[in-house]
């Protein structure tokens, strides 16, 4: 059938396919990351050798997978995407390991949710290309080496902390992807409406990245949103108007805030006099995961300084209040 979830599936990821770029000339934003790898990855190609492994973190949705498709492309090789909690146990790592080819790239991304016993098995083979696996069992146990070719590990992770030391220490190329600025987003914005026929007027796709959270995933989300919305009023064109319109249907604020944001904050502020709280504590109250507040919300609300992290816990800072409209309790510095 036409509308099969199959089709629906594999029409979703050829989209999500044709908006990643190729190149690192087509890579919008991340300079300094960009600059860095362009020497790492010239300098290995010169040596007919394999690139060093590279760490990337920082928030989800800021291109670290397509970053490493980019790198493979830019290398001439294959790449193998997985992520640390699909790979159970060390024979599910030895088979992917068993099928690259020299130079070859594997990309885990969440690396930091490897099992313990996958990612000790991760150290020989990073960093001498083999790795031993016992079989058997008692007295009828021993180990078998397996030697590797050659090959790049790019790990993904959305904090470098959560990384063990000796893992993070095999990494020789460790890069830091931050948030985007709203002239990189905005290049994305159009570059993607280029590639979905999307007519947008400057103002249009200005207003889309103020209001994507410094990152390109929420940012192409919200154009094919607002597309939807242009469409059904009839507009040819994504105006300021229409973002405006489908930003409030969908409950997005001038920040790029969400429903579940603006909880958070009236959380922290009605029932903890503004913090400091724990993230546990906060998680409970809010009915989400503590995971989920980490990694996808907290850092935006940082980075805008709408919250700041104490030793005691998160306070909401006067910004914060302001934004939300309520009045700072008592003299409180924040
Ligand atoms: P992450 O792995 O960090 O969660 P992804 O690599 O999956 O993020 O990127 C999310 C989306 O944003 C993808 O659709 C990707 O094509 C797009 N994207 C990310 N970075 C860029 C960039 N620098 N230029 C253009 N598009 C980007």
């Amino acid at each position: 059938r036409l509308i099969s979830p199959e089709n629906v599936d594999s029409d979703e990821s050829s989209i999500e396919k044709s908006l990643r770029p190729q190149l690192l000339s087509e890579y919008i934003g991340q300079d300094d990351v960009k600059n860095e790898l362009k020497v790492y990855i010239q300098a290995a190609k010169q040596r007919e050798e394999s690139l060093d492994h590279v760490l990337l973190y920082g928030p989800p949705g800021l291109g670290k997978t397509t970053l490493a498709m980019v790198i493979a492309n830019e290398m001439g090789v294959n790449i193998r995407t997985t992520s640390g909690p699909a790979i159970d146990k060390p024979g599910d790592l030895l088979s992917l390991l068993n099928e690259l080819q020299p130079g070859d790239v594997l990309f885990i991304d969440e690396i930091h949710r490897l099992p313990k016993v996958v990612e000790e098995m991760l150290y020989s083979a990073m960093e001498d290309f083999f790795v031993d696996i016992i079989v058997g069992q008692g007295s009828g146990a021993h180990p078998i080496h397996f030697p590797l070719p050659p090959f790049t590990l790019i790990g993904a992770t959305t904090q470098a902390g959560m990384l063990s030391a000796p893992l993070r220490d095999r990494f020789g190329i460790v890069e830091h992807m931050n948030y985007y600025k709203t002239a990189d987003l905005e290049d994305i914005v159009r570059r993607t409406a280029d590639i979905f026929q999307i007519d947008i007027q400057e103002s249009g796709a200005h207003e889309i990245a103020l209001r994507s959270r410094g990152t390109p995933r929420v940012a192409n989300r919200l154009l094919k949103r607002i597309r939807d919305f242009a469409q059904v009023s009839d507009k040819d064109e994504v105006d300021l108007e229409i973002v405006r319109y489908a930003l409030k249907r969908l409950k997005v604020d001038e920040l790029g805030l969400d429903a579940t944001d603006l909880k958070l904050l009236k959380t922290m502020i009605k029932y903890y006099a503004g913090g400091p709280v724990g993230l546990n504590t906060l998680a409970a109250n809010i009915g989400e995961e503590t995971d989920t507040i980490a990694e996808m919300y907290e850092p935006y609300l940082l980075q805008i300084g709408l919250i700041k992290r104490t030793a005691r816990g998160r306070i909401v800072t006067k910004k914060g209040y302001d934004h939300l409209n309520y009045p700072l309790p008592g003299k409180d510095e924040r």
